[in-house]
């Protein structure tokens, strides 16, 4: 019989090219506190191949279906039998050219049923829609996105190590971290985008979380310049609750 049952499931390579999840769980491993939780490779498939996906984007597969053709939409079903045994499911995400980290809710509220008092991050976003994370099929899990830009790598790993560590802590101990710091989340809704086409046709330079006016519309841009290779400029989000 197992000495107790590991609430945490840590998902890695969701985005085969992001190996940051990878690289925390090899640390806390290191550290053996692999003790405390169990972790899933999402795509290995992507991740041996370092590209983002095989036949379709994983983050937008689930929940899967078993008969498809599409690699991630077939392994989607047996990522999410796995996710479902958890109490607790973090998934691991990495932006070349994010600036900021912070927790991705992919509902349109903050329904969900992990403590995030335990995350020190200070910023939740709610992004509903595409539909297809694993988060918006599953209460339990969160999308940890980390930004790279201008940022040293080993800094940023050590910074994620610190935000699971301090979760497993607080977990196992119910010892919340400062109440100051809990109470300081700002919520955001992501709620559109804006083409490549679109933001050049504005002369204007965006930047990752400084609100900006176009016409009548406020709006702050998020991981501007990330999916560049798709034809998306930035995405739009407002703020809909600001801590303190
Ligand atoms: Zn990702």
């Amino acid at each position: 019989m197992k000495k107790y049952y590991k609430q945490i499931l840590l998902i890695a390579a969701t985005h085969g090219d992001e190996r940051i999840g990878i690289e925390v769980v090899n640390k806390l491993v290191e550290q053996k506190l692999d003790a405390y939780f169990d972790f899933l490779i999402a795509n290995p498939k992507a991740l041996e191949k370092n590209v983002r996906y095989i036949d379709s984007d994983l983050n937008r597969s689930y929940p899967g279906d078993i008969k498809s053709d599409l690699y991630e939409k077939k392994n989607a079903v047996n990522n999410i039998k796995i996710a479902k045994k958890y109490k607790y499911v973090i998934d691991l995400h990495e932006a070349k050219f994010g600036t900021k980290n912070f927790i991705i809710i992919p509902r349109n509220k903050l329904d969900i049923d992990l403590p995030l008092h335990f995350i020190k991050l200070d910023d939740i976003l709610l992004w509903p829609d595409p539909k297809g994370p694993l988060g918006s099929c599953l209460k339990n899990t969160i999308e940890l996105e980390f930004g790279m830009k201008d940022k040293e790598r080993p800094i940023v790993i050590n910074k994620a190590v610190d935000i699971v560590k301090v979760f497993i802590h607080s977990l196992y101990t119910q010892q919340n971290i400062e109440k100051s710091e809990s109470n300081k989340k700002r919520v955001f809704m992501v709620y559109g985008k804006a083409s490549v086409q679109e933001a050049e046709k504005y002369k204007m330079k965006f930047k990752d979380f400084q609100e900006i006016k176009i016409g009548t519309e406020d709006f702050i841009p998020l991981l501007v310049d990330q999916y560049r290779d798709i034809g998306i400029a930035f995405y739009k989000m407002r703020k809909i609750s600001s801590g303190k």
